[in-house]
């Protein structure tokens, strides 16, 4: 966290030089103008006295003797005048320099936090899916390279080897095409169409029966039916066979996942509730990150996630313009729900 934060501290420093500049030259061209004038008025102001009170007076003795008081006295409040000016200026500004400063560097870090969050997370990416690239390929190398030092290698134990090779393939397949889905759905690569939602759990339904049934798990569906959304239907259905291939995943055999749509003036809600092993309330926050894989015997025993999945999910509905949450309580089972903008 440190490291990464280090090298944008200067950019906050020179954003923050440069909002004060802005400010200061705004400042500066203001008080300028502010002297000039209050000098303008200043001499018409004295100016106009002096006459004024010489033209009431009858001797002109008198007049030479006041007409050179009041001048002095006209200049001496003259420069008085111009000096509290310019100090009540130059401290203005000074006052403005030391805010304008914290309120430049306020702001630089306000306009700064986001890209530097955005910069930590695809760094923290970045070498999260090299480490899991690494790992098969890893495997892959040193399990080939000694089958091949092998000097008594049969055919039989190269077709081992290619078995093993074959699943650490698919293995990188998955997870390659997980990664490409991601960055494709950040590029926001999606259809908008009238989507009907029965049709989108049904293909849910189809695709994660087989799953369901080979671990007499019962699956049903029900709520309110003929609801519509806007969007994507094969990435909505996507996203719920996500969730529903969890469901299956993390829950025990001959339990039963429900699927459940229900409609309010905002949204369109299905909620799917299985009574599975359950997530800890401090790693639920985390599961929709992207390679987050809760620290349950059980997920970890699962070879096939990279903990992509509900990132997909989440991006999927993010950019329909609605929301995901779970609920859920460890030994009890879990419910996500997605919130879908009402299509009217
Ligand atoms: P994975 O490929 O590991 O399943 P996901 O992103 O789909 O990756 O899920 C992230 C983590 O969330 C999983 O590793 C699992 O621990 C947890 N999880 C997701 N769905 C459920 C569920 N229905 N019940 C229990 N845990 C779940």
């Amino acid at each position: 966290m440190q490291l990464i934060n280090a090298p944008l501290h200067k950019p906050s420093l020179r954003l923050a030089g440069l909002y004060l500049a802005i400010i200061m030259v705004i400042s500066l061209f203001f008080s300028v103008n502010v002297y000039q004038l209050s000098l303008q008025e200043f001499q018409r102001g004295f100016g106009g006295v002096p006459t004024r009170i010489l033209k009431a007076v009858p001797s002109q003795s008198t007049i030479s003797i006041l007409e050179q008081q009041l001048i002095e006295e006209h200049e001496a409040r003259y420069a008085l005048a111009k000096q509290r000016v310019l100090s009540r200026l130059i401290l203005t500004n000074v006052l403005i320099f030391i805010g304008g400063g914290f309120l430049s560097y306020y702001l630089a870090r306000r306009t700064l936090t986001p890209i530097e969050e955005a910069h930590e997370a695809q760094s923290q990416f970045t070498a999260d899916a090299s480490h899991e690239l690494r790992t098969p390929i890893a495997a892959m190398q040193s399990e080939t390279e000694v089958t091949l030092m092998d000097p008594e290698l049969t055919l039989a134990k190269a077709t081992v080897q290619l078995k093993s090779n074959l699943e650490e393939l698919n293995k990188l397949t998955i997870l390659t095409e997980g990664l490409l889905r991601l960055a494709r759905l950040e590029n926001n690569e999606l259809y908008q169409e009238v989507v009907d939602l029965d049709s989108v759990v049904q293909q849910a339904l189809d695709r994660t029966l087989p799953l369901a049934e080979k671990k007499h798990i019962l699956l049903t569906s029900s709520g309110v039916e003929g609801l519509q959304v806007r969007g994507d239907a094969l990435s909505l259905a996507e996203a719920m066979i996500i969730i529903l291939d969890n469901a299956i995943k993390y829950s025990p055999q001959k339990t039963e996942i429900t699927i459940a749509r229900s409609q309010d003036q905002r949204s369109v809600t299905v909620a799917i509730k299985d009574q599975g092993v359950g997530i800890k309330a401090t790693e639920q926050q985390h599961i929709f990150d992207r390679f987050y894989r809760a620290d349950t015997a059980r997920s970890k025993q699962q070879t096939t996630g990279y903990g992509l999945g509900l990132a997909i999910a989440k991006n999927i509905v993010d950019a329909h313009g609605g929301r995901i949450a779970v609920s859920s309580k460890p030994g009890q089972g879990s419910t996500f729900t997605i919130y879908l903008p009402v299509h009217h």
